[in-house]
């Protein structure tokens, strides 16, 4: 196989590749090659909003053509080893790209078999996903057939994308039922990992009384370990003090898998080399802690940011600071701070967008609506405003 070269490497065309590619374009960098083999770029963020019946698949893929910046290559190709010491990247046909400097943001890998009996169950018997394209739509066809009965929405444990996204459902589909006048029909349960809703308490009151007033059964240090899509029932562990061992009976059931880097990734030089395997990153500089030309960002990236592609828009421009200091032979000094944003949806008119950094500071880009609260014109935003600006912004290096 040949060996082609190439100043700057990108390793997956998703949210935080592209972004990064388009940034370094706009600068004037004219050797980025981007290795991706999907023929398609989805905009994830709206897989809630289809699960939950407000949103149709379509709108949120697009081609990659359209997507991958003018003047970038596009490698249609798989990554499947990486050679730092080398400064190679083997694609899955063997062909090999060496770089000056790689980015790695190939996204996180959704661990299905990890959930006893999770896998087969996808997609029949009332259980699905929103977290794939394919199954999104199915979520919304079990939660509009649903009249009577019981409804299990579950979180795993372990860093996940967007860890709202699992309870988001639950209140869609809490506030569709009760519009519907079938709510106090149905037996509402929601499993979660953590001691709480959410991590700062100020939200997590709030979220508590939207459950409640739901009438959802929320269970804490807990999640589901095991399907039996024959019987309708989940099988529930403690993670934590407080947290018990059950079982609960489902009619529709919204299962999260758990999460973790891709396997090539785990399984190379980059790793941190614990179980999640991500790429072992500063978390300031986004630069890998033992290979100075490697940076990675977005979900693969070890940095203990909230998973989501509002931290990607804060990070790219760092990366890309960075490795214009590192081409130049300057100190890196761009530094990122550990934003992140959790857009939770709790009705089909309100959303609550918390937005923190590494500490835990709320860090509102509103500064005039309580960050605690969920807002009407925030809906709206999560619908409208923030699609138009990932497609047309963010994608093109502008946001
Ligand atoms: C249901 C759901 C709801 C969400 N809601 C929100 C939200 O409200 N707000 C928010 O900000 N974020 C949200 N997110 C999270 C957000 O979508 C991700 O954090 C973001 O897309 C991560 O970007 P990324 O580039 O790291 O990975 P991705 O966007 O997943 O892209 C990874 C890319 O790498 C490619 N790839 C994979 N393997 C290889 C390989 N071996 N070689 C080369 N390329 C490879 C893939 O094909 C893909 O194109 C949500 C996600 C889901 C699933």
């Amino acid at each position: 196989m040949t060996t082609d070269k190439h100043r700057i490497v990108i390793v997956g065309g998703g949210t935080a590749g592209i972004s990064v590619a388009a940034r370094l374009l706009r600068k004037g960098h004219s050797d980025v090659a981007v290795i991706e083999p999907s023929d398609t770029h989805y905009y994830q963020p709206l897989w809630t909003l289809v699960g939950g019946g407000q949103a149709k698949a379509s709108t949120t893929a697009r081609p990659e053509a359209s997507v991958m910046p003018k003047g970038a290559t596009w490698i249609k190709n798989a990554a499947a080893t990486v050679d730092p010491d080398d400064n190679t990247v083997t694609c899955a046909d063997g062909a090999v790209y060496e770089y000056d400097v790689l980015v790695v943001s190939p996204g996180i890998q959704l661990d299905w078999n990890r959930t006893e009996g999770l896998q087969d169950a996808l997609g029949k018997d009332g259980v699905s996903s929103n977290y794939r394209f394919d199954l999104a739509p199915r979520t919304w066809e079990f939660i509009r057939g649903l009249r009577s009965g019981s409804a299990v929405f579950g979180m795993p444990s372990g860093p996940i994308k967007c860890a709202g996204a699992p309870q988001k459902i639950a209140y869609l589909a809490s506030d569709y039922w009760r519009r519907q006048g079938v709510l106090s029909d149905i037996d509402v349960h929601l499993v979660v990992p953590t001691p709480r809703l959410f991590g700062i308490p100020a939200i997590a009151d709030n979220l508590d009384a939207i459950a409640a007033d739901y009438g959802i059964t929320v269970h804490t240090n807990a999640e589901i370990t095991s399907v039996d899509a024959a019987a309708h029932k989940v099988g529930v562990t403690h993670t934590g003090d407080g947290g018990s061992d059950t079982m609960l009976n489902f009619d529709v059931l919204h299962a999260v898998p758990r999460q973790s880097a891709p396997e090539w990734i785990k399984a190379s030089p980059l790793s941190t080399g614990d179980p999640n395997g991500y790429v072992e990153i500063d978390k300031h500089s986004m630069q890998h802690v033992r290979y100075p030309n490697v940076f990675s960002l977005g979900d693969a990236g070890s940095s203990p940011n909230s998973k989501t592609g509002a931290a990607i828009r804060k990070q790219a421009p760092v990366v890309v600071e960075n490795i214009e200091s590192l081409l130049a032979g300057r100190p890196l000094s761009a530094s990122y701070n550990g934003y992140g944003s959790c857009p939770i949806v709790t009705s089909s008119h309100a959303m609550l967008l918390a937005e923190f950094d590494y500490d835990l500071n709320l860090t509102p880009s509103f500064p005039l609506l309580d960050p605690t609260k969920p807002h009407r014109s925030y809906w709206y935003l999560k619908k409208y405003g923030l699609p138009f600006m990932y497609w047309n912004l963010m994608l093109r290096g502008l946001a």
